[in-house]
C-alpha cells in the first residue's frame, strides 16, 4: 500500500546537509539523524544529491572544506564543471539520494511509535503528486500516516 518514496530522497540546501548543528533546528536535527544522515558525514562517505538537472557524487568532506580536500586537477575540475563553489555560495537546495534508515522492506517505518515529529505532520501532497493515497487532514494523518519525510 504505502511506496516509501516519502521516506527517500530528502530536499534541504546544501549548507543545512553539510552543517546540519548550525543550520537546523531541534525538529530538524532530530529529522536528520533519524534518517541517518549523520552518518554520511561520520563514516565519511560520498553525498550523492540532484543539482542543476544532474546528478552528483563526492565526497562530504570535499563539499565541506574544497580548500583542503579538493587539491588535485580532476577533483578541481568536477568542482567547476558542476558549479559547486556557486551551489555553496547560493546554499541552493540539493535532493539528497538517500534512503531512511528505518524503512523497512515493506515500506513500512521501523520506529512508528517514536518517528520524528517532522514525519509525523509531513503532508505528502504538499510535495508531490505521485501518492497514490487520497489526501487526509493532517490530525488523521498522525493516525494513519506511518511514513513521511520533513518538507
Ligand atoms: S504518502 Fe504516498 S507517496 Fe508517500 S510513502 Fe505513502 S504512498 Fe508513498
Ligand atoms: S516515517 Fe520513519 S521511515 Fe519514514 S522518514 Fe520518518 S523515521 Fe524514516
Amino acid at each position: 500500500m504505502f511506496c516509501g518514496k516519502c521516506c527517500e530522497d530528502v530536499a534541504l540546501p546544501v549548507l543545512h546537509m553539510l552543517f546540519p548543528t548550525a543550520y537546523l533546528d531541534e525538529a530538524g536535527l532530530e529529522f536528520y539523524r533519524a534518517h541517518g544522515l549523520d552518518k554520511i558525514l561520520a563514516n565519511n562517505e560520498n553525498v550523492e544529491f540532484d543539482y542543476g538537472g544532474k546528478r552528483i557524487s563526492i565526497n562530504i568532506l570535499e563539499l565541506i572544506r574544497p580548500d583542503v580536500y579538493v587539491n588535485d586537477m580532476s577533483s578541481q575540475l568536477f568542482y567547476i564543471e558542476h558549479k559547486l563553489n556557486e551551489l555553496l555560495q547560493t546554499n541552493d537546495t540539493i535532493i539528497v539520494k538517500h534512503r531512511c534508515q528505518h524503512l523497512q522492506e515493506n515500506n513500512a517505518c521501523g520506529i512508528y511509535d517514536r518517528r520524528p515529529q517532522v514525519c509525523r505532520t509531513h503532508d505528502c501532497h504538499s510535495t508531490r503528486n505521485d501518492c497514490a493515497m487520497p489526501p487526509i487532514d493532517t490530525h488523521k494523518m498522525d493516525f494513519m500516516w506511518p511514513m513521511a519525510k520533513r518538507s
